[in-house]
């Protein structure tokens, strides 16, 4: 293999290697705004399930306070009916009892079922609140990790651009130039191996002068059709 290929195909695998690492970092603040929403939609959870619980405690308030109201006044009514002298009167008060005892007895139902209600929500609270220590406490070690990810990420392409640059400096300026113009269309197959003479790049056949140069070695040979630097196998 033609040294300037050999020295291609390691620039070819630092640029993909900083473009892998850049492209890493450009998904940080995707990955760190899903762990928000999360976070967001657990808050959201907990707040629902604490409006419900406070909303079945109120209607049980009112539901007892309805339901002693009205026992009351079956105290006030059966009262009246025994100072009564008149029968007329004694029945329609009797008459009023029962209608109030019915309304307490809707009432009693009523409230066992905003009771029973309340066991629900206390569960569903209780889950709410743990999904979001669960979340809270992910979302650290998540963001930790991003972080580290992000710092340890720009490290290293530092390193693998400084590999990079010395490596390209021992190639001719002409040469790293028109690879580089190659890299941006065809990444990491800018260097690709003929097989059978077809490109590795494209896998297209190629013509054959640039076959028989390959197979040479006497100078560096692209593809025909796509530009990428080719070598024998
Ligand atoms: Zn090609």
């Amino acid at each position: 293999m033609l040294p300037e290929i050999e020295t291609l195909l390691v620039v070819q695998d630092r640029d993909h290697t900083i473009q892998t690492l850049r492209s890493e970092i450009e998904k940080i603040p995707r990955d760190a705004a899903a762990i928000k929403k999360r976070l967001d939609l657990a808050t959201q959870e907990l707040e629902t399930a604490k409006q419900a619980v406070v909303e079945n405690e109120l209607a049980i308030k009112k539901v007892d306070l309805d339901r002693k109201v009205r026992k009351d006044t079956i105290e006030k009514l059966n009262i009246q009916r025994f100072e009564t002298k008149k029968n007329d009167e004694y029945a329609a008060l009797g008459a009023e009892v029962t209608r109030y005892q019915d309304m307490v007895d809707i009432l009693e139902t009523e409230e066992l079922e905003y009771m029973e209600k309340s066991d629900t929500l206390g569960a569903s609270l209780s889950a709410a609140q743990e999904k979001l220590a669960n979340v809270k406490s992910s979302m650290a070690t998540e963001v930790k990790a991003l972080t580290e990810k992000k710092t340890h990420n720009a490290a290293r392409i530092e390193e693998v651009k400084a590999d990079r640059t010395n490596l390209a400096n021992e190639l001719d300026p002409g040469l790293i130039s028109m690879y580089e113009r190659v890299f941006i269309k065809k990444g990491n197959q800018s260097v690709a191996p003929l097989n059978e003479n077809k490109c590795g790049g494209c896998h297209m056949k190629v013509i054959a002068d640039v076959v028989s140069n390959t197979i040479a070695e006497k100078a560096v040979c692209q593809c025909n059709n796509c530009g990428c630097f080719l070598y024998s196998v």
